[in-house]
């Protein structure tokens, strides 16, 4: 049983409450697994803890777009029989996760808010609180100048994503976000969309990214990881994805596990606030290139 948590990849130093948070994720979702639960069940509930924190780019955390509304992507993947959830831009809902969960058992995959939000509502998912001030003056901050923006979008990625292997051998991956900070309205990185920023498939493994969604969309990055495990190591898979990724001129970071429960972390950012737990503990580090 291996459970790896990320809480984004980029430039800034994550906190010490950042790391702190990955370890109570950590720690909650190995509960899961240790208690007979799933793979799966233990990434919605790691991502959960993430969202609700307000730390990172996610759920309460979430980035605000350039009209000041937080609209939050999120996708779900169990690799035992391939099903999926997802919810672009979804307004108003505090665990974006929570709601690709319900979605994945609908004939649908893929919601955007109008129908996302309906489905969140006749759930009674708990409503997402109106930004607070701090999230509004980086906002403006960044629209009064031009140039921190692109700083901003070097250094702010702190999407949460997770992948996990239980004891039946299944394998889940998930991701949530805020997208980028002041991006244009309407924007899709690669968080929702099932094979760019989340992929898992019990014969091959799981993988979450994070990092600027439009270079990881390219190469259905997620995918692209996943399918090379059946040739490659974790470590080599993610070296091989991340070295062509910078080809275009992008940077990521990722989680990787394989059905054996070998695992990469990996970023080609500065840091990558991440961290798993096995049966011997927890490990949380800010910036890692951890492989087994
Ligand atoms: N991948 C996310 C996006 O492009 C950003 C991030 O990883 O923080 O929307």
């Amino acid at each position: 049983m291996l459970l790896i948590v990320h809480g984004g990849a980029g430039n800034r130093r994550p906190t010490k409450n950042a790391l702190k948070k990955l370890s109570e994720s950590l720690s909650s979702g190995y509960e899961i697994l240790s208690s007979e639960g799933t793979a799966f069940d233990a990434v919605v509930k790691s991502i959960t803890i993430l969202e609700d924190s307000g730390i990172f780019n996610a759920g309460s955390g979430g980035n605000l777009q350039f009209d000041g509304v937080r609209r939050l992507d999120a996708s779900i993947m169990n690799g035992k029989d391939l099903k999926t959830g997802s919810v672009i831009g979804v307004e108003g809902i505090k665990n974006p996760i929570k709601l690709t969960r319900i979605i994945m058992d609908l004939p649908h995959v893929m919601l955007t808010n109008v129908g996302a939000k309906r489905i969140a509502d006749a759930h009674k998912l708990e409503p997402l609180t109106e930004p607070d001030k701090e999230s509004l003056g980086i906002l403006k901050k960044i629209k009064k100048k031009e140039k921190e923006m692109v700083r901003i979008y070097k250094e702010y990625f702190s999407t949460v994503g997770a992948v996990a292997l239980d004891k039946y051998g299944n394998l889940a991956a998930g991701s949530s976000t805020g997208g980028i900070a002041a991006m244009l309205p309407g924007r899709v990185g690669d968080t929702p969309i099932i094979g760019a920023g989340t992929y898992a498939e019990n014969s091959f493994g799981a993988v979450s990214c994070t990092g600027k969604g439009e270079f990881i969309i390219r190469l259905s990055l997620a995918k692209e990881i996943c399918m090379n495990l059946k040739r490659m190591s974790p470590l080599k898979a993610a070296q091989f994805s991340l070295k062509r990724l910078s080809k275009i001129g992008g940077k990521a970071g990722v989680i990787v596990i394989n059905k054996k429960g070998r695992f990469a972390i990996m970023h080609s950012t500065k840091y990558m606030a991440s961290g798993y737990v096995s049966e011997k503990g927890i490990v949380v580090k800010e910036g890692v290139r951890l492989a087994t």
